[in-house]
């Protein structure tokens, strides 16, 4: 079963902006794909609709075979907290909370017992290699740790599939690089991701690429 199916996915924007147009895409467990394209392209509307943030215009998006275009909003938060994680450009930490608290966050919606989330929390830490973080402050942290604890939040629920858009488009060429190399770990680990990126060469990291162009997959 795939975990991810846009069907004929379309997105007009109120004022008749048409953003995307027609896109069948489909994603299977453990595959890890680049989405590239130059600004202005419709990469961000695409995710929005991968990550059922926002919907279609036209046509269907699938999650893990479930019809999400058919679901109210209530059962489509349910759906997307249970099978997708997100990583954006920015990581979003909240200030006053620690790595581990922040991490512990991407659990809220999750039915962890209480109990049990803290010990969730640092094992997505330790998976990106941060358990020695864990109690420090955002502030404490540099971009590309803070950016590391956003992945992390990404992935302490045990997503089905992550959607990444730009995630490195805020960091230095280094650090990016050493962000890019934790997706490709994680991803040998057995994460499903799709990742946005304008960067040629960061798609070029990818085992399967897609080409978005004036709102439509290119051939
Ligand atoms: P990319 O992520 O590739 O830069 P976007 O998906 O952000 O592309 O944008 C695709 C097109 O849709 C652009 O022409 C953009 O101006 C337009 N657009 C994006 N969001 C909105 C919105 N909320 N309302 C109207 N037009 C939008
Ligand atoms: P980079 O140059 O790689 O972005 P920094 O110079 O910001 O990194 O930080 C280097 C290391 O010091 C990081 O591992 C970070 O966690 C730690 N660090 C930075 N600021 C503080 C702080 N105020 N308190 C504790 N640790 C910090």
């Amino acid at each position: 079963m795939s975990v991810l199916e846009l069907a004929g996915a379309g997105k007009e924007y109120a004022g008749g902006v048409v953003a995307l147009r027609d896109v069948d895409l489909t994603i299977g467990a453990g595959e890890d794909l680049a989405i590239v394209g130059p600004s202005g392209s419709g990469k961000s509307t695409l995710l929005h609709l991968m990550g059922t943030l926002d919907r279609p215009t036209t046509g269907k998006v699938h999650i893990a075979g479930e019809d999400a275009t058919a679901l109210g909003d209530d059962a489509l938060s349910r759906l997307r907290s249970r099978w997708l994680g997100f990583v954006f450009q920015q990581s979003y930490l909240a200030d006053r909370l620690t790595a581990v608290e922040n991490v512990a966050v991407g659990l809220l919606y999750a039915a962890t017992p209480r109990r049990h989330r803290r010990r969730r929390a640092e094992d997505a830490l330790d998976r990106v290699g941060l358990g020695h973080r864990r109690d420090h402050l955002p502030h404490q942290l540099s971009g590309g740790e803070r950016q590391r604890v956003g992945i992390a939040r990404a992935l302490v629920n045990q997503p089905a599939l992550v959607l990444a858009d730009e995630p490195t488009g805020a960091l230095d060429q280094d650090t990016g690089r050493q962000v890019l190399a934790l997706f490709r770990d994680l991803h040998a680990q057995g994460t499903t991701i799709a990742l946005i990126t304008h960067d040629p060469i960061v798609a070029d990291t990818f085992s399967r690429r897609v080409e978005i162009r004036d709102g439509r997959i290119t051939p």
